[in-house]
């Protein structure tokens, strides 16, 4: 049980994952949340790592703070991706080992699992196949992430847990045109096509895809969640189980938007893989499960976009 007044540090609390846990342990109550910014505190430093936990002795840590990007950018800055994020992982996991940290909560991915894994994926599936070449740096920073809660939980007893999460949305989400993921980029070019009066909305791809999105302060509420109540080896897919076609996704956002001409369907754009959808049976049978609907959701990502970006 995390006290009211427990040292909870949240390692990116900058990021879209990291402030919606801030703003849910606020919700709750918690009192002593520690944060810090990557320009206070660079978290590839093992020195200043080091030396942070040494003067604020964090009970609790969510380690929500990763170099993260779409598909270019992964692709790209290839040997930032697998370093950065290693250092990172590595850094934290063995200072809040050696400072006492009660309990660790790791974040990953769904990029963790084989291109071709059976769908939907699974917690076993896990090291079972390739995985997907433009994000394996990534990908292998964060399987890298998951041995090292199990490894450290395995030498030295402690009680470091991990969950992956499915594709995420909501506030505080990363909107570049080409860089960002599909549910930002398409709330963007659905304000910007209703704004000037566009008739129509481009959207990559044949529309066939199936996505499942979860809104991030669902997110935010397992960890809080898993960190109470979960203390096993096994890292925990966290996802809302329900998958929705690119399409059907777009013909929503348009109703949320409330834009009115059509869309259109570019088929030079890659479609990516057909389906990816994550077993989420484990976190489900412990009793826990999301509770924003995708429209909801869409809903108040749109209202945070809006204001992120000084529109109304
Ligand atoms: P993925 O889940 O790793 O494939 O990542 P994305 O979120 O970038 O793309 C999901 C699906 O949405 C793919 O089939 C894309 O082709 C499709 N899509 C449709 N329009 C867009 C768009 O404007 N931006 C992005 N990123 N994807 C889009």
């Amino acid at each position: 049980m995390m006290e009211k007044n427990a040292r909870i540090f949240v390692a990116g609390a900058r990021g879209m994952v990291g402030s919606a846990i801030v703003r849910r342990l606020q919700q709750e109550g918690h009192q002593n949340i520690i944060t810090r910014s990557s320009k206070e505190l660079d978290l590839r430093n093992q020195a200043a790592v080091d030396t942070f936990f040494e003067a604020e002795k964090p009970e609790y840590v969510f380690l929500a703070a990763a170099k993260v990007g779409g598909i270019l950018a992964n692709n790209t800055y290839r040997a930032e991706f697998l370093y950065d994020n290693l250092a990172i992982e590595i850094n934290i996991i063995e200072a809040a080992h050696r400072n006492g940290v009660k309990k660790l909560l790791f974040l990953g991915s769904s990029c963790i699992y084989p291109k071709l894994a059976p769908q939907p994926m699974n917690e076993e599936a896990l090291l079972t196949g390739l995985l997907e070449p433009t994000n394996e740096p990534y990908a292998i920073a964060k399987i890298a992430g998951i041995k090292l809660c199990e490894a450290y939980r395995s030498q030295y007893g402690a009680n470091f847990i991990s969950a992956m999460p499915t594709n995420l949305y909501g506030q505080g989400d990363n909107y570049h045109l080409e860089n960002s993921h599909v549910i930002p980029a398409l709330l963007r070019k659905f304000d910007d096509a209703k704004r000037s009066g566009a008739d129509s909305v481009e959207v990559w791809g044949s529309g066939t895809p199936l996505r499942e999105f979860m809104y991030v302060d669902d997110l935010a509420d397992a960890c809080l969640f898993l960190m109470e109540r979960y203390n096993e080896s096994l890292f925990l897919n966290v996802g809302t189980g329900e998958e929705v076609s690119i399409r059907e996704l777009a013909e929503t956002v348009k109703e949320v938007v409330g834009f009115e001409g059509e869309l259109r369907f570019d088929s030079t754009k890659p479609d990516g893989t057909p389906r990816k959808l994550m077993d989420s049976a484990r976190i489900h049978a412990l009793g826990w499960k999301h509770k924003t609907s995708l429209k909801e959701g869409l809903s108040k990502a749109y209202g945070f976009y809006m204001q992120e970006h000084g529109l109304d």
